[in-house]
């Protein structure tokens, strides 16, 4: 187990693109599992490959139902709407009212470069987005209506 130093808002590494994965390797794996005990560490539901400073196309989310490492992820369908609260790790302490499709049909590759595809609702969905954003370089504070409000340490961050 290895913590990764989770990077903050205006560390520029957040607002750059992420290169695809090509291939599996064991730096990859190790990466992953780093970012899913970081994620769990830090009490988050989710955490991009730019969070933790690499540049690459990879997600980990936990809502709650078991890990989900999404490697190289594509939106494919997305409908319904919610509005609702979201959060950050790399944006500690803050919340904000962002809203998001209620569903969403994702595909990815696995940690054997085995693609699937996975759906979701409401936290999942929400989550597979904000993730998906890092890797594009954005954060959900662009997304947000009214103003950002501080949270106490034992809201749930994405
Ligand atoms: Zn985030």
């Amino acid at each position: 187990m290895a913590l990764r130093t989770i990077r903050i808002q205006g560390d520029p590494v957040l607002t750059k693109n992420c290169r695809p994965i090509a291939e599996m390797t064991p730096k990859i794996k190790e990466l992953a599992e780093d970012m899913l005990d970081t994620m769990y560490e830090a009490n988050g539901v989710g955490l991009a490959g730019p969070q933790v400073g690499i540049l690459k196309r990879i997600v980990v989310i936990d809502v709650g139902e078991g890990p989900i490492v999404m490697i190289n992820p594509v939106i494919l369908e997305a409908s319904g709407e919610q509005t609702g609260d979201e959060g950050c790790l790399s944006l500690p302490g803050k919340a904000g009212t962002v809203t998001r499709p209620n569903y969403v049909k994702a595909r990815a590759f696995d940690l054997n470069m085995e693609e699937y595809e996975i759906e979701g609702t409401e936290l999942l969905a929400r989550a597979i987005c904000h993730e998906l954003d890092h890797l594009d370089g954005h954060m959900y504070t662009e997304k947000v209506v009214g103003p950002l409000r501080e949270v106490t340490y034992e809201e749930d961050e994405d």
